[in-house]
């Protein structure tokens, strides 16, 4: 009889898992709070307006290109993918603007004309980063349970690439000459919740990858991979139960034996994959006297990511001149993220992000209109700011900011929907310890064999996945995460 497992939580990680596991036959039962699939991978709809709740930068596609073929299926007979040339605009304090480009003839004279004789350093960068990311893309791909995982001939090919020493910003200082160009290759930090200045450099690899591979757009929005996965999972056999809250893991010795649901409903299983959010679901689905490493005392003493304040905007005209992805600095970068990471304070300042996808996916919204969504990276809910005070008052600024820096003119009078999200509701609502977006930080202390193990340490029959695990967020990794849960399972029953 197959064995019976388990997975809580429908997001891209536990997503992952049911695949793989479906596809050889296992009986797989996926429990899901939230009544759609995909987590924060998820999708927003505002009256006629559709929104990816949080993903959208879709990179590395190879990776889930490659967990499709393993069940016989193509990634690209389920989702429509887009390239975009263009990746994004910056725009600087100084109200210079860069648009970097997937087309290399295009990137050089754009860099040329903002910073002459900056492209042959950019091809250093590309030529060196090659070889760090060649050697550390495995990595990301096994477990790291024990120190002696550490000592691998692959792990060890990676020591000379690490830097351990270096912080993310200052390994790029060595290849580009200005502050804002350095900036332009380490802003990226921020998609695992990090500040560029303390990151550790081998973070370097995420602007890489953009620049070798380009990021694609999903149409119908990056949440469409999500609702793809289950699709498949579910043609395999597996069932996936929406709006079923697990109340507590099932815990017999040190044995998981199954799932509580919260009608009190108890559903045995072989093993059980949590996908839940890491430090959400060590202090509210399992019982803390049971746990050994991951108490919440010991939890609370890890570092976490930034969180977001997210405006999504439904508009009645599409701002054509705005490209897919804007990422706009705040006037001093490095206080702004010093404010979110170390002083926890609001930021009067801020740098922002707005996705502007209506014009490349006329799907999005009604005709002529458009779905903005615009991401404010802030401190995490530690910060202690009372939202129900701050709301709207911050709304209004983003919105000044949005029509002066993000050069959206009269925006407030094109909007016709419209939905906020604070680190409370990344709480409340998405079940996200501390509002901390990006969940567990990506310190060196935090990493590898220091984050959560995928073979869970504090109990048997019991997998982890998603981003606060290890090899950490952002979709390829979380992916990953899930197939290496999945080894573990088959290697268990071969
Ligand atoms: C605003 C934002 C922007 C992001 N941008 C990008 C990006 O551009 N590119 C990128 O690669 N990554 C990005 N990420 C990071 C990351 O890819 C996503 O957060 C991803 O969705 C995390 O996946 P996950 O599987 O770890 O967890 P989640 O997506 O959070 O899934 C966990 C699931 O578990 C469910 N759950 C929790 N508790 C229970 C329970 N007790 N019972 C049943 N179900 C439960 C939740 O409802 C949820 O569906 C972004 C994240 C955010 C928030």
């Amino acid at each position: 009889m197959s064995k019976k497992i388990i997975i809580v939580g429908a997001g891209p990680g536990g997503l992952s898992a049911a695949m793989s596991l479906c596809k050889d036959g296992y009986d797989v039962q996926v429990f899901e709070e939230k009544p759609y699939v995909g987590g924060r991978n998820g999708n927003i709809k505002l009256g006629e307006y559709n929104f990816d709740i949080g993903p959208t930068f879709f990179l590395m596609k190879s990776v889930l290109e490659n967990i499709f073929e393993s069940t016989g299926r193509k990634l690209e007979d389920y989702v429509k993918l887009y390239n975009l040339e263009t990746m994004y605009r910056l725009s600087y304090s100084d109200e210079r603007e860069f648009l970097a480009s997937s087309n290399k003839e295009k990137m050089k004279t754009e860099m040329e004309r903002l910073w002459k004789g900056s492209y042959k350093n950019y091809e250093r960068y590309l030529a060196k980063e090659e070889k760090k990311y060649n050697r550390l893309a495995g990595c990301f791909k096994v477990p790291y349970g024990k120190i002696t995982d550490l000592l691998t001939p692959q792990f060890m090919r990676t020591i000379p690439v690490l830097n351990l020493h270096q912080t993310l910003y200052n390994s790029l200082k060595g290849y580009f000459k200005t502050e804002e160009l350095t900036t332009s290759f380490a802003f990226q930090a921020k998609y695992i919740g990090m500040s560029p200045w303390k990151a550790p450099s081998i973070f370097s690899i995420i602007s890489f990858i953009e620049h070798k591979e380009g990021i694609c757009h999903v149409e119908g929005g990056l949440n469409q991979l999500s609702k793809a996965m289950a699709k498949v999972a579910e043609e395999d056999g597996c069932k996936i139960r929406l709006n079923t809250k697990v109340k507590k893991l099932v815990i017999e010795k040190k044995n998981v034996v199954g799932v509580e649901l919260e009608n009190g409903e108890i559903i045995k299983a072989d093993d059980v994959i949590l996908n839940a959010d890491f430090a959400h679901a060590m202090t509210n689905i399992v019982d803390d006297n049971k746990l050994k490493k991951w108490k919440k005392k010991n939890i609370d003493k890890k570092l976490f990511s930034c969180s977001t304040f997210m405006l999504y905007i439904g508009l009645d005209k599409i701002y054509e001149d705005i490209p897919h992805h804007n990422i706009i600095f705040s006037k001093n970068y490095k206080n702004n993220v010093d404010e979110i990471t170390q002083n926890k304070v609001l930021s009067e300042d801020p740098s922002f992000y707005i996705q502007n996808a209506s014009i490349t996916d006329k799907t999005l919204a009604p005709n002529g209109g458009s779905a903005l969504y615009v991401l404010v990276p802030i401190a995490n809910q530690l910060a202690n700011i009372d939202w129900s005070k701050e709301k709207e008052r911050y709304k209004n600024k983003i919105y000044e900011l949005l029509e002066t820096r993000g050069k959206l003119t009269d925006i407030k009078k094109h909007v016709k929907e419209e939905l906020i999200i604070t680190p409370d509701d990344w709480v409340n609502n998405f079940s996200v310890y501390n509002g901390a977006t990006f969940s567990l930080g990506h310190n060196i202390s935090q990493m590898l064999i220091f984050r959560p193990h995928n073979e869970f340490e504090d109990f048997k029959n019991c997998y982890l996945v998603g981003g606060g695990t290890h090899p950490g967020s952002g979709l390829p990794n979380i992916y990953e995460s899930g197939q290496i849960a999945v080894k573990f399972i088959k290697d268990k029953y071969k």
